[in-house]
């Protein structure tokens, strides 16, 4: 499947009149033809990436209304942040953020790099985000694609190979077919036909703006594009969590390591992961205090992205005021709200509220 360069140019011409009448109105989007606040853009972006507009937009007003700048975020509390971020999910992605935030701030006077190389030295920022915030907030000719786009393109061409093989082709097709004078535009417009028209299961092609020249169209097989390959099955982990509860009823809390999974976020203290069940005097040497503990009915699942968690939790009531590890803190039942506990956590304190 190929278009010639005056097809080419019709194909872009056709997508920025279809924007220009059909696009979606969203809180960190300018109108078409105008330049957006590159903080809004980067903002969505990196929201964007974990969840749906639908989810991001009540996050984004409360981050713009409480962090007008990029400049103010960067001088948040990086806890009040990873409050802020509850809900959206990867904690790491916040950090980020953070981070992002005070180099923009720092060492660049609060004013975002306008080119994709620049936007790419920041933390948290990858080839993706560095294309779309560079088309979308400064106009630089370059091609995002986000799953939508990738769906819309291979379907355009027909392309059966599957995913993510076929992501350097869609990359490169994607590239050729965008305009020069409006990449931004050009890029939302792939987003929103994706998000609205050329759907994952029915694509609506009778209203596509794209519908003459599209192959999977065409040929019938645009709804099983793009393919992808299938994969392996995910292991599961096990671990215990230690519920400590102190004679005044606090409730014992630490922060992880800096590094790794849910890296920074406070816990219920818990044992490492293993992929097979480790002896017990292993799994009870990581428990923060020498106690004697009791097993709750039932485990916690949870589901990671490489792998199945299980995780059985240990309970005891204890006298002492100092964990052995020096990253405890106490806290009340109600307290547990003020921390920035991620979703497997929260899960952790519901079973032993009900189990304990
Ligand atoms: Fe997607 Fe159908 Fe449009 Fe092709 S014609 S781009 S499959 S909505």
């Amino acid at each position: 499947m190929h278009f010639t360069p005056e097809e080419t140019h019709a194909l872009g011409r056709t997508m920025l009149d279809w924007y220009d009448r059909h696009h979606r109105t969203l809180p960190w989007r300018a109108e078409p033809g105008e330049t957006p606040d590159p903080y809004h853009v980067w903002l969505s972006e990196i929201m964007l990436q974990q969840t749906t507009v639908i989810t991001v937009g009540p996050y984004f007003s409360a981050f713009l209304g409480r962090w007008p700048t990029v400049t103010d975020l960067a001088n948040a509390d990086l806890d009040e942040v990873l409050h802020a971020w509850q809900g959206l999910g990867y904690y790491a992605r916040a950090r980020n953020l953070h981070k992002c935030a005070q180099v923009v701030a720092r060492d660049h006077n609060g004013i975002f790099p306008d080119t994709e190389d620049g936007l790419l030295s920041l933390p948290g920022i990858g080839p993706y985000t560095a294309a779309a915030v560079a088309a979308i907030a400064f106009n630089r000719h370059t091609s995002p694609v986000d799953g939508n786009i990738e769906r819309v393109i291979s379907r355009l061409f027909a392309l059966t190979t599957p995913l993510p093989d076929v992501k350097p082709d869609i990359k490169e097709k994607s590239a050729v077919l965008t305009p020069p004078d409006r990449p931004g535009d050009y890029a939302q417009a792939l987003m929103d036909l994706g998000a609205t028209i050329c759907t994952p299961r029915n694509p609506a092609c009778g209203i596509c703006p794209w519908q003459t020249p599209c192959e999977g169209r065409k040929i019938g097989i645009a709804a099983d594009l793009p393919k992808k390959r299938k994969k392996p099955a995910k292991p599961t982990r096990v671990g215990y969590a230690f519920w400590v509860v102190r004679d005044d009823g606090q409730i014992l809390l630490r922060r992880r390591p800096e590094k790794g999974l849910l890296g920074g976020m406070y816990e219920i203290p818990g044992s490492d992961w293993r992929v097979i069940d480790a002896p017990d005097d292993v799994m009870l040497s990581e428990a923060p205090i020498k106690a004697t503990w009791q097993e709750l009915d039932g485990t916690v699942g949870h589901t990671f992205t490489h792998f199945h968690l299980e995780i059985t939790v240990l309970t005891t009531r204890t006298s002492t005021n100092n964990p052995d590890d020096i990253n405890g803190v106490w806290t009340t039942i109600d307290g547990l709200a003020d921390y920035a506990l991620p979703t497997l956590m929260k899960k952790i304190v519901r079973h032993a509220l009900t189990h304990g």
